[in-house]
């Protein structure tokens, strides 16, 4: 199955995420087999991290987005922890401190984004502000609604100075949500997880059902394209994840760049060096 092309929403497409399996999995897909597949494609993905690093011209912007309890801590451990932590930087995303409620709301994930060279990861990101802000209504309608607009000028000034964005949704449904919250519970090293807003969002699953849905069909571009994850299953969550990034980074066609030192010269000087001995 080409996780690239089944999980890309196309631009403009509508989204309908109450008919969208949140368990699906291709029927032939052994777990055992994955977890292979997984570990030499968290290989690849270091490698390919790597090359970027060293070429010094592009970069990478994972934007992770779901609800409570969807899983973005357990990707950025499970799919990125592999990285080199040198190259890589991730910024979670919490309600805006004063200083930057008092900015447009662009301005602090722009200073976050990766410079050339480096993979930046968003645990929640400038989405919230039509996410959340919209669900509760934290600005009125006429301001959030132009930041679809907004959000697509961003994207397009990110790709266009040499940033691949890859913008996540981590879908799980209702039940597997509560299951997720009842192991917070039972399990005491995620009781510190526990957060009454998992449970005062809850009721307003539809409202963010609207918003999440609005947002990926206005977003998804060819420049930042949105994926769909079906994430109730995690280790099938981390497969498709690590496969459309390696995959993207892959298109990138990165070559390590020529060295800046005359090889000949620097061979005869080692030989050199080693005949000193
Ligand atoms: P967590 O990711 O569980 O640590 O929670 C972070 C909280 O910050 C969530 O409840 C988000 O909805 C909230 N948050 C993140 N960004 C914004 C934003 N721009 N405006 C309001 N709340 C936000
Ligand atoms: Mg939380």
């Amino acid at each position: 199955m080409e996780y690239s092309r089944s999980f890309r929403v196309k631009p403009g497409k509508k989204v309908d995420l109450d008919n969208l399996g949140a368990d699906f999995k291709p029927d032939n897909l052994d777990r055992k087999e994955v977890e292979q597949q997984f570990g030499s494609l968290t290989e690849k993905l270091r490698d390919l991290q790597h090359l970027m690093y060293a070429e010094d011209k592009r970069s990478l912007l994972v934007v992770l987005q779901g609800r409570d309890a969807a899983g973005k801590d357990g990707t950025i451990r499970q799919v990125f922890g592999p990285m080199n932590p040198q190259g890589c930087r991730v910024t979670s995303f919490k309600v805006p401190s004063k200083i930057e409620a008092a900015h447009d709301f662009l301005w602090r994930y722009h200073v976050a984004a990766p410079r050339r060279g480096m993979v930046g990861i968003f645990n929640r990101s400038h989405y919230e502000d039509v996410l959340v802000v919209r669900v509760h209504d934290l600005v009125p309608k006429k301001v959030w609604s132009k930041r679809y607009d907004h959000i697509n000028a961003f994207e397009k000034l990110l790709a266009d100075n040499g940033t691949l964005v890859l913008k996540f949704y981590l879908h799980i449904d209702r039940e597997e949500q509560l299951e997720r919250f009842k192991k917070r519970i039972d399990n005491p090293k995620k009781n510190w997880k526990i957060s009454g807003a998992d449970y005062s969002e809850r009721p307003y699953w539809d409202s963010y059902t609207k918003a999440f849905e609005d947002a990926i069909s206005k977003c998804s571009t060819d420049n930042a394209p949105w994926f769909v994850i079906p994430a109730n299953r995690k280790w099938f969550r981390n497969l498709v994840i690590a496969d459309i990034v390696v995959d993207a980074m892959e298109g990138l066609k990165m070559r390590y760049p020529e060295p800046s030192v005359d090889m000949e010269e620097i061979r005869r000087m080692y030989h050199e060096a080693e005949e000193a001995e």
